[in-house]
């Protein structure tokens, strides 16, 4: 027999969302249908699946656990213990990792306190570090400052000179790193980027880390989910620690795990732990560790080496779709799940496309180009394909999303027409609320991608009959 629902102030706990809070309901509804009806081409998301959200929204939201499993500084942990063991063991299997060699901590909230806590465990205040620069592809808790200002904690807290990508190619200018290391002589190595179409060589960059007494840190976010398919170069061969977010490639959800190297040196471990929990974090989020859990099972199961591999031929086939139309490409191309489109040589810029296309409901981000002399103008776009492949879609759908591409950027032409001027503001203006062809232009490519992307199922929702369009 069930105890039945109270009927005093705590009534409202056992209510659904929608009956509780019909105002969220409604807002998860409209984003549930602007999932379903555009494109997500932004390189850093995907759709995690419906298994790894009933994870997420689990009563393990309501266990503190500070501390880790068998050492926790509160009682009940019992089988919150369970959980972090088996999401431990299941990180270092989707990485084929040997336990005695390589331990992981999955309680980081994101990849930014996951870097910072990695920084934090390896170094010292003001140690130097080389991480790749921004505007070059790198990420922001790399190093990243401007000459104005120290913009993230890694560049606020530690030393930091940045490496870059050769100009004309787009690629990694080893040599360069090499050159400056030896000047700046770093304490920490940082590989691995937000916007970098190619692989790394984590052998020759482990020669440099070495040459200079430096630890070597992989912030691999980006393309794990490749590397545990082993669909590109392995970071953990070379790498002192790696560091990864879980909701890009892997496809899990919003968390961060840091992987680290124990036989280099006997108290890594320790200071790894120490450093996520007290240094720069609290209570372990466990519902999200749960989350994680299930998202690395479906990385281990075979399934997964088909899906990274697809979102590898459906990053090339785009490319080689806008390589048909004669666009730039950083790098000519592609090797992992990105593609970096350089605009200035068509006389336009990353904010301009992301507006468009962004009113026509596919979602993308502006992004620096290597060589770009403003990060305010970027002169390009980054597009990924992890949430597509998602979504079921394959090489000759691909073709459809570069040509619905190819056509935002035939209409970024007719609005600047229409502006008569090159400024941000004025194409804005025309595209949003003008009365011309490049208006009715969005409009009708908004309809094709809808009627595209409306083609294709959306994880988490079995049943897409029911995801209803926002009232207005
Ligand atoms: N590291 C890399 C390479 C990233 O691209 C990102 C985010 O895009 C992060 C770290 C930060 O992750 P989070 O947003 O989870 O803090």
């Amino acid at each position: 027999m069930s105890i039945p629902v109270p009927q005093d102030f705590n009534k409202v706990l056992y209510q659904t969302l929608a009956e509780a809070d019909p105002e969220v309901q409604q807002i998860i509804d409209n984003e549930t249908y602007r999932q379903f009806s555009g494109l997500e081409l932004i390189a850093s998301e995907n759709l995690t699946s419906l298994a790894t959200m009933q994870a997420n929204g689990s009563i393990l939201t309501n266990k503190y656990s500070e501390g880790l499993p068998g050492a926790r500084y509160y009682g009940g942990n019992e089988y919150v213990d369970q959980l972090e063991r088996l999401t431990q063991k299941r990180a270092l299997e989707a990485f084929d990792l040997d336990p005695n060699v390589w331990g992981v901590n999955v309680q980081p909230y994101s990849g930014s306190t996951a870097n910072f806590a990695a920084f934090t465990a390896l170094i010292q205040p003001q140690d130097r570090v080389m991480g790749l620069g921004l505007p070059d592809g790198g990420h922001l808790t790399h190093g990243y400052y401007t000459a104005k200002k120290k913009i993230t904690a890694s560049s606020i807290y530690f030393q930091s000179l940045p490496y870059q990508v050769k100009k004309d190619t787009g690629y990694i200018d080893y040599e360069l790193l090499r050159t400056n290391a030896n000047l700046f002589k770093p304490r920490l190595l940082v590989c691995g980027g937000s916007a970098y179409p190619r692989d790394w060589d984590y052998k020759l960059l482990y020669e440099i880390a070495q040459s200079q007494g430096a630890y070597l840190l992989c912030d691999m976010a980006h393309v794990s989910g490749l590397v545990a398919a082993k669909e590109l170069n392995n970071p953990f061969e070379y790498c002192d620690v790696v560091t990864t977010t879980t909701h890009k490639t892997l496809r899990g959800p919003r968390a961060g795990l840091i992987f680290f190297r124990k036989d280099r040196e006997s108290d890594i471990e320790a200071r790894v732990n120490a450093a996520v929990f007290p240094a720069c974090q609290g209570g372990p989020h466990n519902n999200t560790i749960a989350g994680v859990a299930v998202a690395l099972k479906q990385v281990i199961d075979p399934a997964f080496k088909q899906y990274a591999a697809q979102v590898r031929a459906n990053a090339q086939a785009l490319a080689k779709k806008l390589g048909s139309y004669n666009y730039h490409l950083q790098t000519e191309g592609t090797e992992n799940h990105l593609i970096l489109w350089d605009l200035r040589p068509i006389g336009l810029t990353g904010s301009k496309i992301e507006k468009i296309c962004e009113l026509a409901h596919i979602t993308l981000n502006k992004n620096a180009v290597s060589g770009d002399t403003s990060a305010v103008v970027p002169g390009g776009i980054r597009i990924g394909t992890g949430a597509l492949t998602s979504r079921s879609m394959y090489e000759k759908d691909m073709e459809v999303v570069g040509e619905f591409l190819h056509r935002a950027v035939e209409i970024a032409g007719v609005l600047q027409k229409e502006a008569g001027s090159k400024l941000l503001k004025d194409f804005v203006a025309k595209a949003t609320t003008g009365d011309g062809e490049g208006r009715k232009l969005i409009e009708q490519l908004k309809a094709d991608v809808k009627d595209f992307a409306t083609k294709f199922p959306l994880p988490g929702v079995p049943d897409t009959s029911v995801i209803k369009a926002p009232a207005n």
